[in-house]
């Protein structure tokens, strides 16, 4: 499952922090959520109506080099300046909701950091947000965030149960039951990355450091790394996948 227009911000910006408007017919005084989306290349917030339309949004690269404290500033002055953006509309932030790379505990600190963002285990996500918006803040892992947001208001609309599965650097994944999250004993219910998977030839080895696991095969740099074994001349993933599809003759119907 991907991302929907729904869920998916427009991605105009050129990475500079110069937000993109795109209002249309919400009144003076609608009220609006902040929504920052905190990953380990990139961080993004935005001013999101509450059926989750993004009126305006601005991000910059991830300073995840400089550290966790820099990472949490940048932003903490992103969504500052969402929020501004929405107080000079004439629109009402009511609250904040932040998905983050890395695990996350019911307090909204980081619990267990990811190897994209080196020293953000412990990081106080909820109090410094809180702190700068004086808002409402919840914090989530990123994939469980996305998995709402398709929950609620994007392809998993109408159903029951979802598992939506993100497939990019990493494998990650979530299940929904009725709108909610089911993150399990552990918090990593329905992330399918790490399960082991029967392939043939030699187990090969996942970031995490296990082997034979599904992203050790199926995440982007392992495709284009296969790729590359076999002798294939693609430059990246988007020419794998051009390949790909140029070799599969398309489904008869
Ligand atoms: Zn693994």
């Amino acid at each position: 499952m991907t991302g929907t227009s729904a869920t998916r911000p427009t991605e105009t910006e050129t990475g500079t922090g110069t937000g993109t408007e795109t209002r249309t017919g919400t009144g003076t005084g609608a009220t609006v959520v902040i929504g920052v989306d905190l990953g380990g290349t990139k961080t993004a917030a935005g001013v999101v109506t509450l059926d989750g339309r993004l009126l305006h949004s601005a991000h910059l690269p991830t300073p995840a080099a400089s550290g966790a404290a820099a990472v949490l500033s940048q932003a903490v002055r992103l969504a500052a300046a969402e929020a501004a953006w929405a107080g000079e509309a004439g629109l009402r932030p009511v609250a904040c909701g932040v998905g983050s790379a890395g695990t996350v505990d019911a307090r909204g600190e980081v619990s267990h950091a990811t190897t994209a963002l080196p020293g953000w285990r412990g990081t106080p996500l909820r109090a410094a947000f809180t702190a700068a918006l004086d808002l409402p803040v919840r914090v989530l892992n990123d994939v469980h965030a996305w998995a709402l947001g398709e929950a609620r208001l994007g392809a998993a609309l109408h159903s029951r149960t979802a598992l939506v599965v993100t497939v990019g650097t990493g494998i990650g994944g979530a299940l929904v039951v009725d709108g909610e999250l089911v993150p399990g004993r552990t918090g990593t219910a329905g992330a399918l990355g790490h399960l082991p998977v029967p392939a043939p030839g030699p187990a090969r080895r996942c970031p995490c450091g296990r082997t034979g696991h599904l992203e050790a095969y199926a995440s982007g740099p392992a495709i284009l790394a296969r790729h590359r074994e076999l002798g294939g001349a693609g430059e990246d993933l988007a020419d794998v996948a051009g390949l790909a599809a140029a070799a599969i003759p398309a489904p008869s119907r």
